[in-house]
């Protein structure tokens, strides 16, 4: 029996299971099957409070519709989540009374992505909060005409 043939044969309680199980958790927020901290919502996105945060107020802000990585939402759908990132990051500052924050995308597994589905996340700064950024390096010779030649080829 093929994959399809046997997903048709499982009964409600069993697909309801694989569903519980295997669906993407930040789908499950939005659709209200898991709860959240909601901070900002509108027709195609939702930003809420991450669970483990970086600083107090970090937040979350994802497409409704479930995509990936940056290269799977089509341009209009990121138009609007970028909108909504800056909406956020606004709310946080007039709100919490933050002077700045960062915006950061793990995009992919080894950018440190864990969860499958795009999401902006934005971190209050605060003076002393002892928040580092990535380390910085330097190129070694002819490392820097190589990449820029990759990258206009
Ligand atoms: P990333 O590593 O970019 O995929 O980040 C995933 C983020 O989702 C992490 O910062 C987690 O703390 C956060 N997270 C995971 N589960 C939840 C949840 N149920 N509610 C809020 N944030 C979550
Ligand atoms: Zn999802």
């Amino acid at each position: 029996m093929g994959l399809c043939e046997r997903l048709l044969s499982l009964n409600s309680y069993k697909i309801f299971i694989i569903h519980i199980v295997f669906m993407c958790i930040f789908c499950k927020i939005i659709n209200g099957e898991l709860p959240s901290y909601k901070v900002y919502e509108d027709e195609n996105n939702l930003a809420f409070l991450d669970i483990a945060p970086v600083n107090p107020g970090h937040t979350l802000v994802v497409p409704k519709k479930h995509y990936e990585n940056m290269e799977k939402i089509p341009a209009a759908d990121l138009q609007s989540l970028i909108l909504a990132v800056k909406k956020v990051g606004r709310l946080l500052k007039e709100k919490l009374g933050v002077p700045g924050y960062n915006i950061s995308v793990n995009n992919d597994p080894i950018a440190g992505q864990i969860v499958p589905h795009l999401h902006f996340h934005i971190m209050p700064r605060r003076p002393g909060d002892g928040y580092e950024l990535w380390k910085q390096g330097e190129y070694k010779e002819g490392e820097a005409e190589e990449i820029i030649n990759k990258l206009l080829s």
